[in-house]
């Protein structure tokens, strides 16, 4: 027994791939779930439809991560619909490859807007409803602790960062019995990393397992965490990569 029944989630990025598969485990679990896209407003439609079907409140949003506005609104939305929040899965993510030398400000602005800025005001917002029993889990990455190549330089960066938010996190609201902590996924078979892609037998390469994992695996742990199950894990870093960092 989990223990989610009945409480309210928000999953950022949870249209497609890692989010939506988190998004269903969690209704699944018991939860109400709100969650946030961007451009798949069909994709996010079938999304809700899966919610439902479990039996649970549904709720998308449209909300650019790479706006701070947007992502502050859209844990007041979630407050709004469903009178609190106790799960916030900050999981929307975006990847913009390329070597030092050829990356531009432009570049550095909207990957450290989304992947960074985006879980810090999400969190932010979120401690401000989150009650005792309350769960930040943030998507991290495998590339945060391991580069393994060239072109990973921004992207590893601010995966990063987001070790350093999610210990201040377990600190800060710690004392409040709110836990944080950082998935870190290894190559997830989804449309950012499809595990048929030209570069997925190099990144095959350096998992131990030899094999991509998928997005229900990276959900899993999400549930894990958000659940009773979790209740004294904070500060943590987990890593589901199939051995990518071993
Ligand atoms: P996908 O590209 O498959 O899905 C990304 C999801 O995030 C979509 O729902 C998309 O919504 C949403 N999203 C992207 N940009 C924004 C934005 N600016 N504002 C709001 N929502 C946004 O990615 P994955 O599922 O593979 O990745 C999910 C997380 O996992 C990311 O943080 C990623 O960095 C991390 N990760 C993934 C790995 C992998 O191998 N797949 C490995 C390591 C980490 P929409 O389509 O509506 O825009």
């Amino acid at each position: 027994m989990n223990n989610i029944s009945g409480r309210v989630a928000l999953v950022t990025g949870g249209s497609r791939g890692i989010g939506a598969a988190t998004v269903a485990r969690l209704a699944q679990e018991g939860a109400d779930v709100a969650f946030t896209y961007n451009q798949s407003a069909d994709r996010a439609q079938e999304v809700v439809e899966r919610v439902k079907a479990a039996g649970r409140r549904a709720l998308a949003i449209q909300a650019d991560s790479a706006s701070a506005d947007a992502v502050s609104s859209s844990v007041a939305q979630t407050v709004a619909e469903f009178g609190r929040l106790d799960i916030l899965v900050n999981n929307a993510g975006t990847a913009a490859f390329g070597h030092i030398t050829e990356l531009s400000m432009a570049d550095f602005e909207h990957v450290m807007n989304v992947n960074v800025r985006a879980a810090f005001v999400a969190s932010q917002a979120a401690a401000a409803h989150l009650d005792t029993g309350g769960r930040i889990i943030t998507i991290g990455s495998c590339a945060a602790t391991r580069v393994t190549g060239q072109g990973y330089v921004l992207y590893s960066m601010s995966k990063t960062a987001l070790i350093g938010l999610t210990k201040g996190l377990a600190r800060d609201l710690g004392p409040r019995g709110i836990t944080a902590n950082l998935v870190h996924p290894g190559p997830i078979d989804t449309e950012m990393n499809p595990a048929d892609s030209p570069v997925a037998d190099e990144n095959r390469s350096h998992v131990a397992l030899g094999t991509y994992g998928e997005a229900t695996d990276v959900a899993a742990t999400v549930a894990y965490l958000a659940g009773e199950s979790g209740r004294y894990v904070t500060g943590a870093e987990i890593a589901i990569d199939g051995g990518y960092v071993a």
